[in-house]
C-alpha cells in the first residue's frame, strides 16, 4: 500500500515525514524502521494488514491508569521500531528485519474487539507511528464503532502525523527511557536528535489528546538523578501538573542486562522528587503489589483507585469527583 505523509525529492527519491528522523530514501531502499521502501520513487508500507502480535490487555497494562480505568484494550502491532533500544521488551518482533504477520484488516480488528468486550484499541508493543497507515484506518472504523483509539509511543513522531490522526486518537503513553538523558538515548537506542518528542508532546497537549508519560530507570546509564529532575520539571511546566507519570523499574532485556533491576529504594526516592517536584499523580510500574499503584486524592490524600498490578480492585470516584472530599481528579470515565 503507497504511504501517507511522504515527499517527492525528484530522481526518484523520497522523504518521509512520518516520525522524527525524517529519513531521505533511495530507489530500493527501506528508511531506518525497515518497513517503508522506496518502489521506483513511490513510498510503501510493507505492514498494513499485517498484525505481529494481538491480544486483548487491561487498559492500566498501557499503562494508562486515567483512561477509562478498569476497561480492556483490544491490543495490536506490526514488525519494525525506528528506535533500537538494546534493552527492547519487545525486540522479537520490534528489530527482526524479516516482515511477518497474520493478515489481520481493519474491520476485523474492530469486531474481534467489540466481540471481546474491549472499550478501546491500542496500537502499542512496537512502535505504532511506523505502521501508521493501518492504525489510522483502524482507529477510523473504531471511533465509528464507539471504541476510543489509544497509542503507546516512543513520540518520535512529527507534527504532520500527529495532525492526521487528530480527531481519532483519544490517548498515548509516552515512554521515555532514561529520563530522555540525550547521551542515554545516543548510546542505548541509537538516536541522536531527541528534539522531536518534545515537539510531538506539546503538539498533543494542544490537541487535547490525553497524555500519560512513562520513564524506564534503567541500571547503569538510564538512572541518573540530574536528567530525572529535567524531565519532571518539564512535564511540569509544559503538560502540567496533573499529568500522571509512572516510574518503570527496568529488567533484563535483549542485548542488555545492566547487571539487573534497579533497587525498589532508588524507585521509591525518584516518586519522592517527583512528587516534591508538584506532580499530582505519580507511579511505580512493574513493581507488583506496590502501594504507589494506586491513585490517591490529590486534595485528601484518600485512596480512590485501588490496584493491584493491572487489576482495578475499587473504585472510589463520583465522575470525576473523589468520593470522599469531591475534589476534581484528572481522569477521563
Ligand atoms: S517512519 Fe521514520 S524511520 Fe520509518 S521511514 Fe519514515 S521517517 Fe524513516
Amino acid at each position: 500500500m503507497e504511504a501517507m505523509l511522504y515527499e517527492k525529492l525528484g530522481s526518484d527519491v523520497v522523504k518521509c515525514n512520518l516520525c522524527g528522523w525524517r529519513c531521505t530514501i533511495q530507489p530500493g531502499k527501506r528508511g531506518v524502521c525497515a518497513v517503508r521502501e522506496n518502489r521506483d520513487g513511490t513510498l510503501y508500507t510493507l505492514v498494513y494488514g499485517k498484525a505481529a502480535s494481538y491480544a486483548v490487555d487491561p487498559i492500566e497494562k498501557k499503562p494508562l491508569y486515567h483512561f477509562h480505568p478498569g476497561t480492556t484494550a483490544f491490543s495490536i502491532a506490526t514488525m519494525g521500531c525506528n528506535f533500537k533500544c538494546i534493552f527492547c521488551d519487545n525486540w522479537s518482533i520490534s528489530q527482526e528485519r524479516e516482515i511477518s504477520g497474520e493478515d489481520l484488516p481493519p474491520e476485523r480488528i474492530v469486531s474481534m474487539a467489540k466481540a471481546m468486550g474491549c472499550s478501546s484499541v491500542s496500537y502499542t508493543y512496537t512502535e505504532p507511528t511506523i505502521f501508521f497507515e493501518y492504525a489510522y484506518d483502524t482507529a477510523k472504523i473504531a471511533h465509528r464503532e464507539g471504541l476510543h483509539n489509544t497509542f503507546v509511543t516512543n513520540g518520535y513522531m512529527t507534527p504532520e502525523a500527529i495532525d492526521t490522526i487528530d480527531g481519532y486518537l483519544d490517548a498515548a503513553t509516552v515512554d521515555f527511557k532514561g529520563s530522555g538523558d540525550p547521551e542515554f538515548y545516543k548510546i542505548f537506542c541509537k538516536i541522536t536528535n531527541f528534539e522531536p518528542v518534545y515537539q510531538a508532546l506539546a503538539e498533543m497537549k494542544r490537541k487535547k489528546i490525553f497524555i500519560e508519560i512513562t520513564n524506564l530507570i534503567v541500571t547503569g546509564g538510564g538512572d541518573a538523578k540530574e536528567p530525572f529532575i529535567k524531565l519532571v520539571r518539564w512535564i511540569h511546566d509544559e503538560l502540567g501538573d496533573e499529568t500522571p507519570f509512572h516510574i518503570l523499574r527496568f529488567f533484563p532485556s535483549y542485548k542488555y542486562d545492566g547487571q539487573g533491576p534497579p533497587p525498589v529504594s532508588k524507585l521509591e526516592e525518584f516518586w519522592q522528587l517527583a512528587k516534591d517536584m508538584g506532580m499530582k499523580y505519580v507511579y511505580l510500574g512493574n513493581v507488583m503489589g506496590h502501594k504507589y499503584e494506586n491513585t490517591y486524592c490529590p486534595h485528601c490524600g484518600k485512596l480512590v483507585i485501588d490496584r493491584a498490578g493491572f487489576e482495578v480492585m475499587s473504585v472510589r470516584l463520583k465522575g470525576r469527583n473523589c468520593e470522599y472530599c469531591g475534589g476534581e481528579i484528572n481522569v477521563v470515565v
